[in-house]
């Protein structure tokens, strides 16, 4: 965001009509200086710029603004209120206004007062009436000089003690006063190339436009102030990296995945052979490698991964992949080691459950560069943890990941190693480019041949038996089936399911089935077992918690009951049903949910309707926000302001073009037309962060 000068600084308990009382409920809403009432933004506006006379009144859905005299006044006691009427008149009609128990308005509304009131008009016989309209008394009949009406009026979030007229005073105050004081801190000749208007224009129709077509035009400059500040940041940090990296450019190795694609029992798809190209041409720059590669569950990001890791180990480099969970990380050290160890690559183990003894050697190995690939969890990221010649680290599921972990894996060696982020939750363009600014990204969207798709019907407690029935038959022909609780232990008072209890329950309807449970408070060897066996096809049915949401992949698995699916994010269903329709038969996934919330109820069908990813993430985002979606503040996604995720791609791709060129031209932003904005990065980002990184 960009702050007007210093001089705005000043407390705002030393402006008129403030005072240190005034000033504690405006620190509740943020507001600690004069400058910070900038950027106070309304959260939607009033369009009173039409001020009617009573006979004008349209009695229309909208609330409406009527100025006139007042022709007569009284309170009138009824049981339990008083009511203080004012019959206004034109001379014409008359308009009838009423308040409940505000004995005070006796004092404030006098006899031939004239008076504009704003609110929802009904009829009352030939006149008109409004309860509880928004008044104020007009001094000098100076409609046009006044705050709240004849104009669009903004309606700004509250607090407690505190009226909407009385923060949109201090509003008005502010901008008309110290409007002037503020500085522009974008070069006058990038305002002109890109028809944005100066930040004063845009402070004060943001606040209180003249019409809204010029509140369109100072929201889209202050939009574009938030992204480009932003954007800037990334590409100064960008240039940092370049100055410290030594070269870790490899050479060799593509025949050897070919040679490993070649081996692989099914070709690649499209989207992969571009996802390793991709990588493979990163890898050969002396620049270190950023790049995140966005592949809907299922879409094959483990044989991508197992490219890159045999690419840096055929130049003497050592890789290491971190998964989340356990769980994960041993079926991709299982899956990746069969891949590699063929290919004549050395690949170890490290995680939570190691035996100390098992630990220590591994990570002994991993300092004398013995292990060339290192698959594990965050064990892998542990100070105590080094390699010898780190060239590649790979974090899948990063969204599962801190920010400071993310880069924690990268550092392991002497130089800043290639990164390679995976995800499946697919992030909308948006907000990929806000949170990964810095990142390059390699989407694969296409599925790998002869897949399925997944049937998805949520259904209701009576059909219950009839699903039982159709995933035995399923069983019986060989196929597995997931049962998905949202918790361990069930909880009465809210009757969500225990999957200690459903385990229970499946046991006795499938006496006949094998039937397995998995969940976060059994012991590693545990779960490692429920795992195997599944895989093994020693049990037929699965009971789990979402400790199978990331990754687990089974292809036999083809059909999933989730219970109380209302219990679960968009985001977290598709991963979830992600884990079937992976092989080649017909899949099935089945919802269970009592609910009747509007918003569960909207979410569900969105989900059953939805198969893409990438359509699921777009309406997540409608939904929730981005904030929510990515846990944004541990993320390190900027705070926005104002700019909107979900609506202002266009001003963030522009913001993002002129970061670039600007930094170009002028990296250090030495130059006099830049000085504004290096002050502004420069308060607002002290350089630890600026190292630390808004992204790993
Ligand atoms: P992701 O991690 O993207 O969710 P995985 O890498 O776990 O997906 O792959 C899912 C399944 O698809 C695995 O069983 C994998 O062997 C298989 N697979 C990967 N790529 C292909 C392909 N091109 N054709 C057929 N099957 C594939
Ligand atoms: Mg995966």
């Amino acid at each position: 965001m960009i702050k007007p000068s210093v001089n705005l600084s000043t407390s705002l308990q030393y402006m008129k009509g403030v005072g240190p009382q005034r000033h504690q409920i405006l620190r509740r809403l943020g507001l600690e200086a004069v400058g910070d009432v900038f950027y106070f933004f309304p959260r939607r506006y009033e369009n009173r710029s039409q001020v009617k006379t009573v006979s004008d009144i349209a009695f229309a859905e909208e609330k409406e603004c009527v100025k006139a005299q007042v022709q007569s006044r009284g309170m009138i006691r009824r049981p339990g209120n008083w009511i203080f009427r004012v019959v206004l008149s034109d001379g014409k009609k008359m308009l009838f206004a009423a308040w409940f128990n505000q004995p005070w308005l006796s004092k404030a509304i006098l006899p031939h007062a004239t008076l504009i009131v704003y609110g929802k008009a009904e009829k009352e016989g030939r006149h008109a009436q409004m309860i509880h309209p928004e008044y104020e008394v007009l001094e000098n009949d100076a409609v046009s000089q006044t705050v709240h009406f004849g104009r669009i009026v903004p309606v700004y979030p509250l607090t407690e003690d505190l009226s909407q007229k009385a923060v949109r005073q201090l509003a008005w105050r502010v901008i008309e006063e110290f409007g002037i004081r503020t500085t522009d801190p974008l070069p006058a000749s990038l305002k002109k190339r890109l028809d944005l208007k100066d930040s004063r224009f845009a402070f004060k129709n943001i606040h209180f436009p003249e019409s809204f077509h010029d509140l369109d035009k100072a929201r889209r400059r202050l939009v574009f102030d938030e992204f480009f500040i932003f954007e800037l940041l990334i590409q100064i940090r960008r240039r940092q990296w370049r100055g410290r990296v030594e070269s870790l450019s490899h050479r060799d190795g593509e025949s050897q995945i070919k040679e490993l694609t070649e081996s692989l029992e099914f070709s690649l798809t499209r989207g992969q052979e571009t996802a390793i190209d991709d990588i493979v041409q990163d890898m050969k720059k002396p620049l270190p490698m950023r790049r995140l590669v966005q592949g809907d569950v299922g879409s094959g990001k483990t044989v991508v991964a197992a490219a890159a890791l045999l690419f840096t180990a055929s130049n003497g480099f050592q890789g290491a992949l971190m998964a989340p969970t356990e769980v994960l990380a041993q079926q991709h050290y299982f899956n990746l080691s069969s891949l590699l160890r063929p290919m004549g690559i050395s690949c170890g183990y490290l995680g939570q459950s190691l035996e100390p003894r098992e630990k220590k050697r591994v990570m002994e190995a991993l300092i004398r560069g013995e292990i060339q690939v290192a698959i594990g969890t965050h064990a892998l990221i542990q100070k105590d943890v080094r390699f010898k010649k780190l060239g590649l680290a790979v974090v899948d599921e990063q969204h599962k990941f801190g920010v400071f972990q993310r880069a924690a894996l990268k550092d392991k060696g002497e130089a800043d190693a290639h990164l390679l982020l995976m995800t499946a939750t697919p992030i909308p363009r948006t907000l990929a480019l806000t949170l990964y600014g810095d990142l390059d990204i390699s989407v694969m969207t296409d599925r790998p041949a002869g897949r399925q798709p997944i049937q998805t019907l949520w259904v209701t407690e009576e059909k219950r038996m009839e699903i039982y029935r159709f995933m035995d038959d399923l069983i019986g022909q060989g196929r597995q089936a997931y049962v998905v609780c949202p918790a361990i232990e069930g909880r009465d008072m809210t009757s969500v399911k225990g999957v200690l209890s459903v385990f229970e329950s499946f046991s006795r309807i499938f006496s006949h089935r094998q039937v397995g449970v998995l969940h976060g408070r059994m012991k590693s060897v545990e779960k490692q077992k429920a795992m195997r066996d599944f895989k093994d096809r020693k049990t037929e049915i699965l009971v789990s918690t979402v400790v199978i949401e990331v990754g687990v992949d089974v292809p036999n698995a083809t059909a999933m009951i989730i219970e109380d699916a209302d219990r679960f994010g968009l985001a977290q269903l598709h991963q979830l049903r992600g884990r079937v329709g992976r092989g080649g038969n017909e899949s099935f996934c089945f919802l269970f949910s009592k609910t009747d919330m509007p918003e569960s109820v909207d979410r569900l069908r969105a989900f059953e309707a939805m198969e893409s990813g990438f359509d699921i993430a777009e309406k997540d985002l409608a939904l929730r926000g981005a904030g929510e979606i990515v846990g944004a503040r541990q993320h390190g996604v900027p705070e926005l302001r104002i700019a909107d995720m979900a609506k202002d791609l266009e001003v963030l791709e522009l913001a993002k073009a002129e970061a670039e060129r600007l930094i170009e031209k002028d990296a250090g932003l030495r130059m006099a037309e830049h000085r504004a904005l290096r002050k502004i990065l420069n308060e607002k980002f002290n350089l630890n962060e600026l190292k630390a990184g808004v992204i790993a």
